[in-house]
């Protein structure tokens, strides 16, 4: 097979685009998708400071990877989220990767302040994932907010954008049809635009990507992700995928360009402030704060159980 740039021999196929390139061409088409998308949905410009949220995973880091390389000035944001083993390989891949080229990294290290995601959890009842989500985004605002940035990019991809949609879809979630976008304007003082740069580009294709540049990541799945339910639908639109490829694209990109503004009149109206620490909120509190309270409440009643030695 010769790839379809230059002629060479190709090493990589790309079913949906029906195209094969060498290593060097298939680089500088993925880095063009990812600039086609930053500047088709106007996500940012070239003078702007980028945080990239980097989870030390194959998808954050090939963004962070091509953001640099097409010329945009970023930071990185690593939340060391203290899932065990996972976590510890997670902030060192990315530690190193800012490190050897020398970029500025920003870690939030959640297990040293108590706020680990499996004390959460355990202290909430709640399941590992959704305790997880509230901190990540709670997390990524604030330090957006108190760094000074305007813009945050996170490294989802095609394959988490039309797994969210599918299950969007399958539950009628209109409010979170409504805000599915590559792009999601700040709507309070406090809030940064969201961004997601390698909405166009598969999970697969950012896996050749780092691997081709060379980019050390963490390969295991977090261990809380077993069995759930995005994966399922992953799974489904890959069969989905194999007998037609593109289905994944067309599934997103339609629904942007022809689904999207039949869900607008359901999108929620601007958030007010959080009394507790001052980010945006639908109620009184924050859902983080919620959280966290809740926490440190359990935390107090918590007794530890009876030494053995007790009541001798
Ligand atoms: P996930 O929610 O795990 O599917 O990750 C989606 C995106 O969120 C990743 O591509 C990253 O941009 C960001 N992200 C996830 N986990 C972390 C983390 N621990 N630190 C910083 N960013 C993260
Ligand atoms: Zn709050």
């Amino acid at each position: 097979m010769k790839c379809k740039r230059c002629r060479a021999k190709a090493e990589v196929q790309v079913r949906h685009h029906n195209a094969a390139f060498c290593r060097p061409c298939f680089i500088l088409v993925f880095q063009r998708q990812v600039q086609r998308s930053i500047e088709k949905h106007r996500m940012f410009t070239a003078q702007e400071e980028i945080l990239v949220a980097v989870s030390g995973g194959k998808d954050s880091l090939a963004l962070w990877d091509a953001l640099i390389e097409l010329g945009y000035r970023t930071t990185g944001l690593h939340l060391a989220l203290g899932i065990g083993e996972y976590s510890h390989v997670s902030t060192t891949k990315t530690v190193d990767f800012a490190h050897r080229r020398h970029l500025r990294l920003i870690t939030v290290d959640l297990e040293a302040q108590g706020l680990a995601v499996p004390t959460l959890a355990r202290f909430t009842k709640r399941p590992a994932c959704a305790t997880c989500g509230t901190t990540k985004r709670h997390e990524f605002d604030r330090m957006a907010f108190e760094n000074g940035f305007k813009v945050l990019a996170t490294g989802h991809n095609l394959d988490d954008e039309a797994a969210r949609l599918l299950g969007n879809v399958l539950h009628w979630q209109v409010h979170y049809l409504a805000k599915q976008s590559p792009v999601l304007e700040s709507t309070h003082e406090r809030l940064a635009r969201k961004v997601k740069p390698l909405y166009r580009v598969t999970e697969y294709e950012t896996a050749v990507y780092a691997f081709f540049r060379g980019i050390d990541y963490v390969v295991d799945e977090c261990p809380n992700s077993v069995g759930a339910t995005q994966l399922m639908y992953k799974d489904t639109l890959n069969r989905l995928e194999a007998v037609m490829p593109g289905t994944k694209l067309t599934f997103v990109r339609d629904f942007l360009t022809s689904g999207q503004p039949a869900f607008s009149a359901a999108a929620d109206g601007a958030p007010q402030s959080c009394d507790a620490c001052g980010m945006p909120s639908f109620g009184t509190l924050c859902s983080y704060c919620r959280l966290r309270r809740e926490v440190e409440t359990k935390q107090l009643m918590w007794q530890p159980p009876r030494a053995a030695s007790d009541g001798r």
